[in-house]
């Protein structure tokens, strides 16, 4: 359960990863085969068989039915569960990855973080938060000035309309404080079932999914779900895992997609899922070649946060400028 289990694990799975289904998969032809050529070998074929993710109810591993059989749901919701086990294991550290110091930054942070990275936000929210620490301030300022600091996130003229309609909200309806409760979350300007997942499980303890674009994308890869609409998302995985694991479930997955399992090319052969994936080989198979696919702490680069918490095992982010 270190830093190093995790990243480690990454690079030293190649064999695993680069057949699909790992160990496991590998077992169960091998002991048809032997127990077809031998009589004498039937019970070594046997108990190999076992081992076979058909055997285990792990489900198949590269994504087509395990003897002409499809996943059972109890089997998914098995593997998803494993899955969700082993990411625990790779990324102990996973946090949410907006630099935050109260609910009303994360609150801003989250709306400010739409079709951007959080990379930019961590570095344009220090400017914003020092010159409106409250929502009393932020309701009170200049619209333009707002835009000029927040331009660097992108569609900065809708989204000074957003936190300063949030600050006025707050100022008003909330006696200036972010409300903990998901009904009220999502009636503020530019705030809706992600935000306020994204506020509720990090700063009010109260388990959420969030489905972002990585979250959407792995749960799909994975076989948790087929649906594009993030709601929809939401309701199939909150049913395959218990509450208590929503929040953090979310901060592991989207690690995963941003280091390791990449929209475009994702890192297979580096993967240490890769055994439970039935989207192995969707990405780079070669080991050498995933690894060099790697981001973040997992590709030895810096983080997003310029302020991560202390047991991220990378290097704190840039501020904006300096590269
Ligand atoms: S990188 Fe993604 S698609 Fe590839 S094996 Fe890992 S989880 Fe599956």
């Amino acid at each position: 359960m270190t830093a190093a289990k995790g990243t480690s694990a990454d690079a030293t799975r190649p064999k695993e990863a680069a057949s699909p289904g790992g160990r496991q998969a590998k077992a169960a032809p091998r002991a048809k085969r032997a127990a077809a050529a031998k009589s004498t070998a039937k019970s070594t074929a046997k108990s190999t068989a076992k081992s076979a993710p058909e055997a285990t109810g792990t489900g198949n591993a590269d994504g087509r039915p395990v003897g002409g059989k499809p996943e059972s749901h109890l089997a998914m919701v098995r593997r998803a569960r494993r899955i969700n086990r082993e990411l625990a294991e790779v990324y102990p550290y996973a946090h949410p990855e907006l630099d935050f110091r109260n609910p009303f930054e994360l609150l801003l942070a989250t709306v400010l973080s739409a079709q951007t990275t959080d990379l930019r936000v961590n570095q344009t929210t220090p400017g914003l938060f020092a010159a409106y620490p409250t929502p009393e301030d932020l309701a009170a300022a200049n619209p333009e000035e707002v835009e000029e600091i927040i331009r660097p996130t992108g569609f900065f003229r809708a989204k000074t309309r957003s936190i300063m309609g949030i600050a006025v909200a707050l100022r008003d309806e909330f006696g200036g404080e972010v409300p903990g409760r998901l009904e009220d979350l999502v009636k503020l300007p530019g705030v809706g079932r992600k935000t306020a997942n994204v506020v509720l499980g990090n700063v009010f303890g109260v388990p959420g999914i969030t489905v972002d674009t990585h979250f959407g994308r792995l749960a799909r890869r994975f076989k948790w779900t087929e649906q594009d609409d993030p709601e929809k998302v939401e309701a199939e995985i909150c049913a395959i895992f218990p509450k208590s694991e929503w929040t953090m479930l979310s901060h592991r997955v989207v690690f995963h997609g941003r280091r390791i399992c990449h929209a475009r090319k994702p890192a297979c052969g580096a993967c240490p899922i890769a055994p439970l994936c039935p989207s192995y080989g969707e990405g780079e198979t070669d080991p050498e070649k995933a690894r060099k696919l790697l981001k973040y702490e997992k590709g030895g680069l810096p983080g997003q946060r310029l302020s991560p918490p202390p047991d991220y095992p990378g290097q704190p982010a840039p501020p904006l400028g300096a590269g």
